[in-house]
């Protein structure tokens, strides 16, 4: 029989092993455990069939000791308070690790994007901030996207935020579009970041990328811009897994001498799935959705949800694979991270390899605050940076402590946090 699993029990189980690893005060691992703020509340929405349509939404704030809280806004059917829990918590822990002055929050709305029309979905987005405006901003709490939100989301959102308060204030929100406060180089941030800490890891193994293979979960924002950077650098993309929205169910594409990703999102329809008949067409195996897990390849990129990689599948995964890249947030469950690390398998755990989206959300930051706008190179140029950086921190406090990367992220996450509070005088 197979878990079930909840994001915040496991965002709290990896969090409980570190600060015991820490000797953590138990005051302190009391307050770091759990969201500071909660935001519950309703969003009704006039549908265009004349009626009226209730929405459950959250905003959680996890901790604001190193700065504002900072975090997306999921738009999903299976939206909850433990998932929003959870991902507001490893924000705090993806700001604090690459070293950004943000804490962590999260929001998210019970919704499915597809099924609404551009209206519905803009009179969302105004309901939503109607309902928070007095509980961000600048400099108390950021929204970005997150699944199923996009750049456009965020714009209504900003709009409905200056409009109520009567002024312009483009670092209320971040992922806005380029041109209207957004940054260059923010929708590949989360992919490329993700590209940019393997490639380090890839130069300290001493593994030309191009001599790799990898298979994708996901291929939204994150999954296309890291396999695009990824096959840029000569490595192969053996497969990637793709929900289709009009089947319901996610198809893997294979293609064992490599897929072409610019053409796999040239057949992408207005939801985002991979045509599958078109895919069959350009001589794609059309394979089920978790095939992406078991394929004979060096790297696996989970760039989908949260859950994915557990201890009822990971006897899929080949022994081929050396590293994990976990580009979505919380894919891999604390039971599985065991089994992992005894295989010996590497790795590159969420919130220090996707966090080249916050990290370019707080460059659309300060380019907000400064009303000047770098081109890409220099944007991108300061994302390579940042996330090197952070990954060479993470991987020398591995080495040195022989510990598991995550553990050596939270160590260093925690850390950091811990000051904060301990410095302000909180705990
Ligand atoms: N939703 C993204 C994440 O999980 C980006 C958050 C942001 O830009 O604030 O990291």
């Amino acid at each position: 029989m197979s878990t079930t699993y909840n994001p915040y029990h496991n965002a709290q189980t990896q969090f409980d092993g570190v600060a015991k690893l820490l000797n953590l005060d138990s005051g302190m691992s009391e307050f770091l455990r759990q969201p500071m703020k909660e935001l519950h509340f309703t969003i009704p929405v006039k549908m265009d069939d004349g009626s009226t349509k209730t929405f459950n939404a959250f905003r959680m704030k996890h901790n604001t000791a190193r700065g504002p809280a900072k975090g997306g806004i999921r738009f999903h059917p299976h939206e909850n308070a433990d998932t929003v829990r959870a991902l507001a918590m490893w924000m705090t822990w993806k700001c604090a690790t690459v070293d950004i002055p943000l804490g962590g929050g999260k929001g998210g709305i019970i919704c499915d994007p597809p099924s609404l029309s551009k209206t519905e979905l803009e009179k969302l987005c105004r309901g939503y901030i109607r309902q928070i405006w007095n509980q961000i901003g600048h400099e108390m709490d950021i929204p970005a996207p997150d699944v199923g939100s996009n750049p456009q989301c965020m714009l209504w959102m900003m709009d409905e935020y200056e409009t109520i308060t009567g002024a312009h204030y483009p670092g209320v929100i971040t992922g806005k579009p380029v041109g209207m406060g957004g940054s260059l180089g923010r929708t590949e941030a989360t992919g490329y970041g993700c590209i940019y800490v393997l490639k380090d890891l890839l130069r300290i193994l001493e593994t030309p990328a191009a001599s790799t293979t990898a298979s994708l979960q996901g291929f939204g924002n994150v999954a296309e811009y890291a396999a695009r950077m990824y096959t840029e650098l000569g490595g192969k993309v053996i497969a990637v897994s793709c929900w289709n929205q009009a089947d319901k169910t996610a198809y893997t594409f294979k293609k064992s001498d490599g897929c072409d990703i610019p053409q796999l999102v040239s057949i992408k329809d207005q939801y985002g799935s991979i045509d599958k008949d078109k895919a069959f067409a350009l001589g794609y195996e059309v394979l089920p959705g978790d095939a992406w897990l078991s394929q004979d390849v060096d790297i696996l990129m989970p760039c989908a949800l949260e859950n994915q990689i557990t201890p009822d599948v990971f006897p899929n995964i080949s022994s081929k694979v050396k590293i994990i890249v976990e580009g979505a947030n919380g894919p891999t469950t604390p039971d599985c991270d065991v089994l992992i690390k005894e295989r010996g398998i590497i790795m590159l755990p969420d919130f220090l390899a996707n966090a080249g989206g916050v990290t370019c959300s707080y460059f659309e930051q300060v380019q907000n605050n400064m009303n000047y706008y770098w081109g890409k190179e220099e944007v991108l140029e300061k994302l390579e940076y940042a996330m090197t950086k952070a990954f060479r921190g993470v991987y020398e406090l591995a080495q040195e402590r022989n510990v598991y990367m995550r553990d050596a992220a939270y160590i260093i996450a925690i850390n950091r946090v811990a000051d904060a509070v301990k410095l302000r005088g909180w705990a």
